[in-house]
């Protein structure tokens, strides 16, 4: 790979890579890319939680993924789809578009809008599908320029923010024993919707009283009730309340987010970019993940929108592997709160990549997404 990287620099010429213009020299045409064709390899993979996992809804132990690799002239970028089962997409389902993908058409891999919009149009839905493309386009672009994605967008790393640390719905006696657990992290995201959220909260609060995120994930379904709620939620140290009320109740959450102390952020209700200028005055702001967003590229069009429309912004992710989160983790510096946790949630990563320092996303030099794999061949993954 490495002997990869330095041919295609030196075609390039490095130094304008690194003013930021990756593939322009001064004043000349625009570089030769090479003659190489893309190839797109994937296999699924099941990720193993390090505990049982429970939200409004549901439990689960496994998540299916798939990794995926896109090779270029002797460099491989890395990419993942995550398919929690709720949102419809699954192993055979992202394989299966996958197949239809046929990146040996494009030449230059830096046509990411055309690349991307083409993935985009083969099929509807199938977002984790399309960010595992997304992924590991943006990967190889980072390597093959070498540089971390964060830099060519222009983003200070100490810029990031903390990361929440995820309890899910549990008996006081685990939902204790998570928390103790969690004591790195400098806020937590606390999950409620079940039939015990307050107990949930004192359990939460009579181990520590770091600032802590709720997210109810569609669990209440009375407007009047989840104020009533939110009020004493507010008094407890909470930053913000995630998807209180089912996405459908429209009316509801726009009267609920008005009446609220706290901000309150779309999830579920919130999938791509075209959601958002609906959601004025209906949400305080978002919460964006790469498997809704298909992805860097729309999920970074997403910032720049709500921030015009003045919302909040927040980076989450599903249980996945260090792949998707350390490329979600490339945008961070740019939101307000990263819920960055799904990677720890696992006993089986194969990638090391963004780690987390004094509870913060800290991100590191490796270019594209910031990755390394700890077994280099797929097949032995
Ligand atoms: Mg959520």
């Amino acid at each position: 790979m490495k002997t990869g990287r330095r041919t295609f620099l030196k075609r390039v010429g490095a130094a304008s890579l690194a003013a930021g213009v990756p593939l322009v020299s001064k004043g000349r045409a625009p570089a030769v890319i090479g003659n190489g064709k893309m190839k797109l390899s994937c296999r699924p993979y099941d990720l193993q939680l390090r505990h049982t996992f429970t939200v409004s809804g549901f439990s689960r132990n496994t998540t299916p993924v798939i990794l995926t690799e896109i090779q270029y002239e002797g460099v491989t970028g890395y990419g993942e789809a995550s398919m929690p089962p709720y949102l419809g997409e699954s192993q055979e389902s992202v394989l299966k578009f996958l197949k239809k993908v046929d990146l040996g058409q494009f030449r230059d891999p830096f046509l990411l809008e055309d690349i991307l919009n083409y993935v985009d149009g083969i099929d509807v839905e199938n977002r984790a599908a399309k960010a595992s493309v997304d992924i590991a386009l943006h990967d190889l672009l980072g390597k093959l320029v070498d540089q971390p994605l964060y830099r060519l967008w222009g983003l200070n790393p100490a810029h990031t923010p903390v990361t929440s640390f995820t309890i899910g719905i549990d008996t006081p006696e685990v939902v204790r024993m998570k928390t103790e657990e969690a004591s790195r992290f400098k806020v937590l995201k606390v999950k409620l919707g079940g039939d015990n959220d307050r107990e949930m909260i004192t359990t939460v609060r009579s181990v520590t009283d770091v600032p802590l995120y709720v997210d109810v994930n569609q669990g209440w379904k009375d407007k009047h009730q989840a104020l009533d709620m939110i009020h004493w939620l507010n008094e407890q140290g909470i930053i913000f309340v995630e998807q209180p009320l089912p996405k459908e109740q429209v009316d509801d959450t726009a009267w609920l987010t008005a009446q609220s102390p706290l901000p309150i952020m779309a999830d579920e209700a919130f999938q791509r970019l075209g959601d958002l200028a609906s959601f004025k005055g209906v949400y305080s702001g978002i919460n964006i993940k790469l498997m809704k967003s298909t992805g860097l590229l729309e999920a970074h069009k997403m910032i720049t929108v709500a921030r015009a429309l003045d919302m909040r912004v927040m980076i989450g992710c599903m249980t996945e592997t260090s792949c998707a989160v350390s490329a979600a983790s490339q945008l961070s510096p740019l939101v307000d709160w990263a819920d960055l946790d799904g990677n720890l949630l696992i006993s089986n990563d194969i990638y090391e990549g963004v780690q987390v320092i004094d509870g913060k996303v800290t991100l590191n030099n490796l270019p594209g997404i910031g990755i390394t794999r700890l077994n280099p061949s797929l097949k032995d993954a």
